[in-house]
């Protein structure tokens, strides 16, 4: 067999499983594909707009709030799905959950999260004028880090979220949403400062916040990265904030 052929038979087998497991649509790769088990080649892209409303998203979270793909689901309180605005054109992407999002069931509520406020504040958005999410959606236990295969089980919900958000940039918060957006591992130092393209958005590294509190030595590259963050999002026709660039020194 052809290494076409036996690729063909290997995707038909696996579309099979799925379908067996009673999924309902499959992620194909990192470019917006989505394709319905049993839909022929190309059905994907002809219903593009089909996932694009902001009920659709809400009914996503419905759809996967309940998951138990991997083992996270068995340590946590809650699904942490994401939250903000359906529409944003600035997405933020951590981690995972800690203790606190945990319990709420919302990113970003516990003491990091109360920090990422205040950074998104200095460039002019409230939260709910952003989408924020994470890598994986339920706490890793003990706040450690997400493992490889936990991140793999759980791409197809971030991809998902950004296939129908649609923000025009991402930041990423911390190593392993830098090391995946820009496909490579590399010390968050030589990841911040790059605009990165993927799939026509353009991404942002910077440190987690978490990071900031425990070293606020970090502050000034932060500072720096949400500047070129702002910047991109201004160039890339983002809808304007309703707060201004904080300017040190001078009036908001
Ligand atoms: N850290 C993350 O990466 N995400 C959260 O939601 C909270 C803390």
């Amino acid at each position: 067999m052809s290494t076409g052929e036996e690729l063909r038979q290997e995707v038909i087998s696996f579309l099979k499983q799925l379908h067996q497991s009673g999924e309902e649509f499959v992620f194909l790769d990192r470019r917006r594909e989505f394709a319905r088990v049993g839909e022929p080649a190309g059905a994907a892209e002809s219903r593009e707009t089909e996932f694009s409303s902001r009920e659709s998203l809400e009914d996503f979270k419905r759809k996967i709030s309940d998951c138990r793909r991997c083992r996270l689901h068995l340590s946590r309180t809650r699904f942490v799905f994401g939250a903000g605005d359906p529409g944003a054109d600035l997405m933020f992407v951590g981690e995972g959950p800690g203790g606190e999002e945990d319990r709420q069931g919302l990113p970003f509520v516990g003491a990091s999260g109360q920090l990422l406020t205040k950074i998104i504040a200095a460039i002019g958005f409230k939260r709910s004028e952003i989408f924020i999410a994470n890598m994986v959606k339920c706490r890793p236990p003990g706040n450690r880090d997400p493992l490889p295969d936990e991140i793999e089980t759980c791409e197809e919900y971030l991809l998902t979220q950004i296939e129908m958000i649609k923000p025009k940039v991402i930041v990423t918060l911390g190593r392993y949403s830098a090391y995946y957006f820009h496909g490579r591992e590399a010390a968050l130092r030589h990841l911040r400062g790059i605009v990165t393209d993927f799939n026509g958005i353009k991404v942002v590294s910077t440190y987690h916040p978490a990071a900031l509190l425990r070293n606020p030595g970090l502050k000034k590259d932060t500072w720096e990265d949400m500047l070129l963050v702002r910047k991109v999002y201004d160039q890339q026709g983002g809808r304007p904030s309703s707060g201004k660039v904080y300017q040190p020194g001078g009036k908001r």
